[in-house]
């Protein structure tokens, strides 16, 4: 088919490289990664070595020193590639604080081992386990206080600027890979001799998911562009995720509808893709809390809790 979903835009180049090597771990390798319940380390391995995972990390500290948009494209093609970023997105963005606020003594100890990949956090969004964490009279040594004291919930709100914007970019990656997923699909199924994907009511809906999917993508990079020119960008961070996991959730649900009972055949990676994307309406930030936000802060509303 010719049509390129999604379409080309400036980090073409990027991509070309990202899905080479996406490319290497097909359905089949993801498919054992879910049913084990495991975590893609071989897939994480190669990721870190071509140091896709070190793109926010200076390249005084063994990054690449590229922006959150170039961040996000990577999370984009793991999930538009079949596979599921959930995995490794802490990677990306967990050492912005310390990149932020750290002193360059704490900074050159920790980020060569996070661009290295010596320091992974391992992300649970693949098992999808939730724990709750108590600490209770933790003393922390005074040489290993990043910025100021008493500042650190400010700091923890930026990075999840960049984690609600990554995400954003997972859900975009989902949405094209079921967008894509259900046109081909579309073409090929020939019922009472034309193929479904002739009939409006199976084509419009594509078109629908279509077109949120290209409209969210704006505002996710309206947020990266923000984030990179270190200005506020709560706003439309959040609206960011908020329309990019609406988008994701639509094309989802386009997409078995598509392939009808193949949609449940696992082989297909369908139902698994639903599954994962289906988490974004919930972490890192429900749609409820997003609505929340935005009423009280864009708005002015009063505050609902
Ligand atoms: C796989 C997975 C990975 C996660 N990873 C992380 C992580 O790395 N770091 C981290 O900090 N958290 C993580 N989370 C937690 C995630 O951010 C929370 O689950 C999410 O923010 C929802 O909070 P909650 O689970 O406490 O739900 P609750 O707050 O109990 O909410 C339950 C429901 O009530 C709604 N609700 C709650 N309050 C209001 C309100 N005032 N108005 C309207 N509706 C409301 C919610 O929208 C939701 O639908 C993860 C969760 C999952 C499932």
């Amino acid at each position: 088919m010719k049509t390129s979903i999604p379409p080309p835009d400036a980090y073409q180049d990027m991509r070309e490289a990202l899905r080479d090597l996406c490319g290497r771990f097909d359905s089949a390798y993801w498919q054992k990664v879910d049913a084990e319940r495991g975590y893609p380390e071989a897939f994480v391995e190669a990721l870190t070595q071509a140091g896709w995972l070190a793109a926010m990390v200076p390249a005084d500290y063994g990054g690449s020193g590229l922006g959150l948009a170039e961040a996000s494209v990577v999370m984009e093609e793991i999930n538009f590639s079949g596979g599921n970023a959930g995995a490794c997105h802490g990677q990306m963005y967990n050492m912005g604080t310390l990149l932020r606020h750290g002193s360059s003594a704490q900074k050159q100890r920790y980020l060569p081992g996070i661009a290295a990949g010596k320091l992974r956090p391992r992300s649970r969004c693949v098992n999808h386990e939730t724990n709750e964490v108590f600490f209770d009279n933790l003393e922390v040594p005074v040489e290993n206080l990043i910025g100021d004291e008493g500042m650190g919930f400010r700091y923890i709100l930026d990075g999840l600027n960049a984690e609600r914007t990554l995400i954003a970019a997972e859900c975009i990656g989902d949405a094209c890979w079921f967008v894509d997923k259900a046109r081909r699909y579309a073409s090929e199924r020939v019922v009472f001799d034309r193929p479904i994907g002739k009939n409006q009511g199976v084509q419009f809906p594509i078109a629908s998911a279509y077109i949120e999917t290209e409209a969210a993508n704006l505002m996710r990079f309206k947020a990266c562009a923000l984030f990179d020119a270190g200005k506020p960008c709560g706003g439309e961070t959040n609206m960011a995720k908020y329309l990019a996991g609406k988008a994701s959730w639509e094309a989802a649900n386009v997409c078995p509808q598509t392939h009808g009972g193949f949609g449940f055949a696992h082989e297909y990676d369908v139902e698994r893709k639903f599954r994962e994307t289906r988490l974004y309406q919930v972490a890192p930030i429900s749609t409820d809390l997003i609505y929340s936000y935005v009423a009280e802060h864009l708005l002015g509303l009063p505050r609902s809790f």
